[in-house]
């Protein structure tokens, strides 16, 4: 029981497992063969509790594979049936409610384009009302925490106790390296609010490639998040959606092995929720710093043509001196020591000049 009007009871007890909760599987199920053999090599690493598969896949742009429909059910439960491991799939209408339970589906979930739209929420609500089945809601793409918490009311008012909630990251102009901008706030304060809920970490839809998953799901166990949930393909590449980030379930279970379980008593929980505040902080300058580098890098480039056809020498001795002088007097007054600045700035002007010599370079090259 929470406060806050949550009344909820444990995913993981209703699993009959201790946390972190494991949820693997494809994007989309496709075919019974990739669905039932993805399941297969995931029950061969003896540590996923739940498999996962759209069946309905909200698709951005219209004419891409919107899912297998109603015969890909039939794929996820001929995967539990090979496996004996539960199976979860994505819920948007009353109808696909009432198909998941006709065919037997054990956990469902809300997307986060669901999410978002309190009269789809309640049509769910209402197509469950007195079912008794465990349900799982994606944050809303839009990074609005009172949303969230809305669809989980609206579940839980009619009548769903095994409640938990999905941290999928956030749709932002501003995304940095991720194709949705984790903004952990969100998950730290919903966590909060209610302690007892638990929240499983999506690093999929989050980094939208392969490269970042580990990180991101190494972050959300040091958050103390309940779970994971991450896609996996038996051939991510040729996967109908998602590809980028699909990984294979024996790449799912290496990261598995590196990934490391904390005990929450370590640190106190303020101590890492702090950190992670300040850290993210930090990520989003560092952000900015490149995006300005990269700009001051383009005016250089820019810089290097006018000089180019205007033939004038790259190096401009009294220039790089009034750079060094106002940067450094700048500097002083922000606080920066003077030996950092001075580096720093040897460092962004040399790389000023190599670029300005590839522009020189480009032309000899050409007249050669
Ligand atoms: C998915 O899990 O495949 C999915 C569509 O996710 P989201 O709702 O987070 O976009
Ligand atoms: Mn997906």
């Amino acid at each position: 029981m929470s406060k806050k009007g949550l009344q909820t009871n444990s995913l993981a007890g209703w699993l009959g497992i201790q946390t972190p909760i494991i949820i693997s599987g494809p994007c989309s199920a496709e075919t019974e063969h990739q669905t039932v053999t993805t399941a297969m090599q995931l029950k061969a690493l003896n540590r996923v509790h739940l498999l996962r598969a759209g069946i309905w896949k909200p698709r951005t742009r219209p004419g891409q594979f919107e899912g297998a429909g109603e015969a890909g059910l039939a794929w996820l439960m001929a995967a539990k049936r090979e496996t004996g491991i539960p199976v979860t799939t994505e819920v948007a209408t009353a109808a696909h409610v009432e198909a998941c339970l006709k065919a037997g589906v054990d956990v469902l979930w809300v997307g986060a384009r669901t999410t978002v739209n309190p009269f789809s929420v309640q049509e769910i609500a209402d197509a469950l009302q007195g079912v008794d089945i465990p349900v799982m809601v994606k944050n809303p793409v839009n990074p609005d925490l009172e949303l969230w918490i809305g669809a989980l009311e609206r579940l839980n008012r009619a009548g769903i106790r095994t409640l938990a909630a999905i941290h999928r990251g956030f749709s932002s102009f501003d995304k940095g390296p991720f194709r949705n901008a984790p903004m952990w706030d969100f998950a730290i304060e919903l966590k909060t609010r209610f302690p007892e809920l638990e929240i499983i970490c999506d690093p999929s839809h989050i980094c939208g490639n392969r490269e970042l998953l580990p990180f991101v799901a190494q972050k959300a166990l040091d958050l103390d998040m309940a779970g994971i949930m991450l896609e996996s393909h038996i051939t991510p590449d040729q996967a109908w959606s998602d590809a980028k980030q699909q990984i294979t379930p024996a790449a799912f279970g290496k990261m598995l092995d590196a990934l490391i379980v904390r005990k929450a008593e370590v640190v106190s929980k303020e101590f890492r929720d702090t950190l992670t505040i300040l850290r993210e902080q930090i990520d989003q300058l560092d952000d900015d710093i490149m995006g300005k580098m990269s700009a001051r890098m383009k005016i250089s480039e820019q810089i290097g043509h006018y000089k180019r056809d205007n033939n004038v020498t790259i190096l401009q001795v009294n220039r790089w001196d009034e750079i060094l002088n106002t940067r450094l007097a700048q500097g002083n007054a922000m606080g920066l020591s003077q030996d950092f600045v001075t580096d720093l700035l040897k460092l962004i002007h040399y790389e000023s000049i190599q670029v300005q010599q590839r522009v020189m370079n480009d032309k000899v090259e050409k007249a050669v």
